[in-house]
């Protein structure tokens, strides 16, 4: 770990901004900023291990990196320590961060984090980030226009053939569906929350009983603690639980997972990691309006199709299909895209990965450019249209050599199978 003394000198201000005024546990580096001796900082953080350059814009930008106290020893109990690198904008120039640089945000488990400004420059990012929403609500239009034909495809033929050919078209357009309603959990379809919740709770979050508000706080904590014990996802991606054949189909299945997302979303709805959840408007509990849009949606798919198929339509026909879909093909996403076939602690120094991908696989797996997994964890604020060009873009940058990208999620699968079991997953448990 770092070793950070107090220099003699440390006014209060400073003692607040500056890495060697504060202890190992929570430090803001202030890079160029009022800082006593910040050629030395400059020397110490940026040098040689990674070349980058840092883009023009205006201002300040700042970086927050999570720091744990100890990578290998991190657990939820630990307060939370952060790390506000400070880099100044405008005249483009060229920095290199040092093996010293490296190291601490390796500590943090965040080895990405320095891509975020390095491969994008701000006026990219800005213009990336802004929201179309009527291309939101037309893609989420055409994906309800395909689960209604294949539910009254059935409801006017009404046989075995009918069903297998709806069972997929629902579920799989229903998953693209909920990966635009995670654009609206990151409050990325529409400028304001108010009306970013209520089309995504309408649109795409009410027909599964979940209310963007109250739901959105597991998958922001992801986000935010990746590839630490705190990421409350980890149970998807981690290998402590895929050490083996038997245990990787037992997670593809869903049986080994479906209860731990669901505890996590719907039961606890993140107040386990209240605390460490990015600020926000969210909350724990329903409103009156939240009851109307899940009553609503629950009375229109049950009722709808029981009344129109029979009793069986309603599993059959909508909560299979979500389940064998939507829930099975983001658990397989999720894994793909930030696991290795290596043990944890070496694979969480690199959980971000894009996948090329097919059109056959990015339609099951990835749809709504889910695929370009590692654009969305650096830029969350571009929205799911925009993350084509942010890779293409990011891609074009040196720095980038340093991410990973893969051609296949089923030529992964196969990889990780071949390699199992892996020695170093079941030594971590
Ligand atoms: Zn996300």
């Amino acid at each position: 770990m770092r070793s950070l003394t107090k220099p003699a000198g440390c006014v209060p201000k400073i003692a607040r901004t500056h890495p060697r005024c504060r202890d190992a546990r929570s430090a803001s580096v202030s890079v160029g900023g009022a800082c006593p001796d910040r050629v030395g900082v400059l020397s110490s953080l940026l040098s040689f291990a990674f070349q980058s350059k840092i883009p023009s814009g205006s201002g300040l930008s700042t970086l927050n990196l999570p720091i744990p106290p100890d990578r290998k020893t991190v657990n939820s109990s630990d307060r939370e320590s952060r790390l506000a690198l400070v880099l100044f904008g405008g005249k483009r120039q060229t920095f290199g961060m040092s093996s010293g640089t490296i190291q601490l945000v390796q500590e943090a488990g965040s080895p990405y984090l320095p891509y975020r400004r390095a491969l994008l420059s701000s006026a990219q990012i800005k213009e990336l980030s802004t929201p179309k929403p009527w291309r939101a609500i037309v893609d989420a239009v055409i994906c309800w226009a395909w689960i209604v034909a294949a539910m009254s495809l059935v409801a006017m033929r009404t046989s075995w053939w009918t069903v297998l050919i709806a069972i997929p078209v629902i579920g799989n357009r229903y998953y693209a569906l909920f990966i635009i309603a995670h654009d609206g959990m990151h409050r990325r379809l529409f400028p304001t929350i108010k009306r970013n919740d209520f089309w995504t709770d309408v649109l795409a979050l009410g027909p599964v009983g979940a209310i963007t508000h109250i739901n959105n706080r597991n998958h922001l904590t992801h986000h935010r603690h990746l590839a630490t014990l705190e990421d409350p996802d980890r149970h998807k991606h981690a290998c402590f639980n895929k050490a083996d054949r038997p245990e990787l189909l037992e997670f593809l299945s869903g049986f080994g997972s479906v209860w731990s997302s669901a505890k996590a979303v719907f039961l606890t709805r993140g107040r386990e990691n209240l605390q460490k959840a990015p600020a926000g408007p969210t909350a724990s509990s329903y409103t009156p309006r939240d009851l109307v849009i899940l009553a609503s949606w629950f009375a229109v798919l049950a009722g709808g199709l029981t009344w129109f198929i029979g009793w069986w339509a309603y599993p059959v026909l909508w909560l299979f299909p979500v389940y064998a879909f939507m829930f099975l093909g983001d658990n397989f996403r999720s894994f793909a895209e930030h696991s290795h076939p290596e043990g944890d602690q070496a694979a969480d120094r690199h959980r971000l990965i894009t996948y090329a991908s097919n059109p056959l696989e990015r339609m099951l797996v990835a749809p709504m450019n889910m695929n370009y997994h590692t654009a969305h964890h650096l830029w969350p604020s571009i929205p799911y249209y925009n993350l084509p060009t942010a890779d293409r873009l990011m891609r074009q940058h040196p720095a980038a050599a340093g991410l990973e990208w893969r051609g296949s999620y089923f030529a992964y699968l196969l990889t990780y199978w071949s390699a199992l079991p892996i020695a170093e997953c079941k030594q971590a448990r």
